[in-house]
């Protein structure tokens, strides 16, 4: 019987891990079933009207870590060679010949492609490798004897393993319903419907690459200042040299330092960070500044956004009152969105394996070497929370060809323990 893999969300994770198994197969090899539940399109999250963005702002990491990214497969001793040669067949370079474009790509200087591109580009390869995609929103997850039920608004979908997926929801508002309040959905609708804002004080919360896109876009518009809102001391630049890059690429070296230096390097190269390139293009405008801080809640008031701030001073906490004309809520991203969706047998059996209350923490400490959460079956996979303890590449675009040998070099119905193991443990599926 072949096992089956479902994912929550047709994005870059499960197209990468359809195209994995899909050449696994072509090479007469056993792979599961791979099924992912998508309440949009495939790569919805990359396109206009998936909430994220307007689809017309650029790829912050390098396209060539497309699905197959790093190439360097470990999953077929003996084979990995054959196996990263067919995986280059849905490689973006071969997606730009395929489509006659590769060669202007190269000759404008390989220039990074706007979020509509890379969508067509998961697209593509999603079709190569003939991504099974159920329509649906998955609104519950719950355990049904060795099994996992995705529950949507017309039906159910069985799995020996699941994967969740996407950064969460872009609906997410500080003060819902406030018309000087927008969600990171709202503001690119506006932006989308080719709608101009007008506003003297702007405030943008979060930082990262959601924030960095609308920052990109909000200099269309007729703002005077704009505060970006973050907890860090400061808009860090994030650390891109050979020695930050390669771990994203190659986690090899990660489960040996310990989690204070994983946090460090985190702290750098991934949260709340803004890229070189950002800092160079935008953050040299002096409408732009920064305020420390957690945002508390936010109320209206004479026509203003009040947004109350904590911050810790030497142990102490301190609040501020902030006010502006229009507030953008970019901290919608979140890796525990889907909490909500787990019936209450699946929190139960988190909390006994988490042996405590289901927390962000604890269950990031869980991820064991194939990126689901150790200790834990049928198996649940969660690589938006695996960088802490497998590698910081895992949650993103840095190493989708590494991460999906992880996943299917895991056998689905397996318990395992190991949070640290360092070969990949393949079993034929
Ligand atoms: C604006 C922006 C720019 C970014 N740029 C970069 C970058 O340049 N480099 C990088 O490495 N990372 C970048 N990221 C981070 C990016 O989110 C991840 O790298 C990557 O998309 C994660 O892939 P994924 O498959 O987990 O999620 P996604 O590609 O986001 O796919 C998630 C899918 O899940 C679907 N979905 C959501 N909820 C449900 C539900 N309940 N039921 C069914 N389907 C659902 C969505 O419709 C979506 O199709 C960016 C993120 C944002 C928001």
């Amino acid at each position: 019987m072949t096992a089956r893999l479902a994912i929550l969300g047709a994005g870059a994770k499960a197209v990468a891990v359809a195209a994995k198994a899909a050449t696994l197969r072509d090479m007469g090899v056993a792979a599961p079933d791979i099924v992912a539940v998508e309440r949009t399109a495939v790569a919805a999250n990359w396109r206009a009207g998936g909430g994220w963005t307007d689809g017309q702002h650029r790829l912050g990491t390098s396209p060539e870590k497309d699905v197959g990214f790093p190439y360097r497969s470990t999953i077929l001793p003996g084979r990995n060679g054959e196996l990263d040669r067919r995986m280059m067949r849905l490689s973006w370079q071969s997606y730009l010949v395929a489509t006659g474009r590769f060669a202007e790509w190269v000759d404008r200087g390989k220039p990074a492609p706007t979020h509509e591109t890379w969508a067509s580009y998961l697209r593509w390869v999603a079709d190569a490798a003939a991504l099974n995609v159920v329509d649906g929103e998955v609104i519950r997850l719950s355990l049904e004897d060795r099994s996992w039920v995705l529950h949507t608004h017309t039906g159910t979908v069985e799995a020996d393993a699941v994967m969740i997926t996407g950064p969460g929801q872009p609906g997410r508002s500080v003060l819902p319903g406030h018309p000087q309040v927008l969600s990171i959905a709202q503001f690119w609708q506006v932006s989308t419907m080719n709608q101009r804002l007008d506003a003297e004080r702007v405030a943008v919360i979060g930082g990262g690459e959601t924030a960095a896109s609308m920052l990109n876009e909000l200099f269309r518009h007729r703002v005077s200042t704009i505060t970006v809102i973050s907890p860090q001391a400061t808009l860090f630049t994030r650390g891109e040299s050979y020695f930050e890059n390669r771990m994203f690429s190659d986690p090899t070296d990660w489960t040996g330092l310990t989690l204070a230096e994983r946090r460090d390097v985190m702290a750098r190269t991934d949260r709340g960070v803004f890229s070189a390139r950002v800092q160079d293009s935008l953050l040299a405008d002096d409408r732009i500044r920064h305020l420390r801080g957690r945002v508390a809640h936010g109320v209206a008031a004479d026509d203003r956004i009040r947004i109350t701030l904590h911050t810790d001073r030497h142990g102490e906490r301190l609040e501020t009152v902030h006010g502006f004309d229009l507030v953008i809520d970019g901290s919608g991203a979140d890796s525990l969105w889907f909490l909500p969706l787990l019936g209450p047998d699946v929190m139960d059996l988190l909390e006994v394996r988490l042996n405590g209350p289901v927390t962000g923490d604890r269950l990031q400490q869980a991820i064991g070497h194939d990126l689901s959460l150790a200790g834990v079956a049928p198996k649940l996979f969660l690589p938006n929370l695996s960088g802490l303890n497998q590698g910081p590449g895992f949650p993103n675009l840095s190493c989708l060809g590494l991460l999906s040998d992880r996943i299917l070099g895991a056998r689905p119905g397996a318990q395992s323990n190991r949070t640290n193991g360092r070969n990949v443990e393949y079993q034929s599926i």
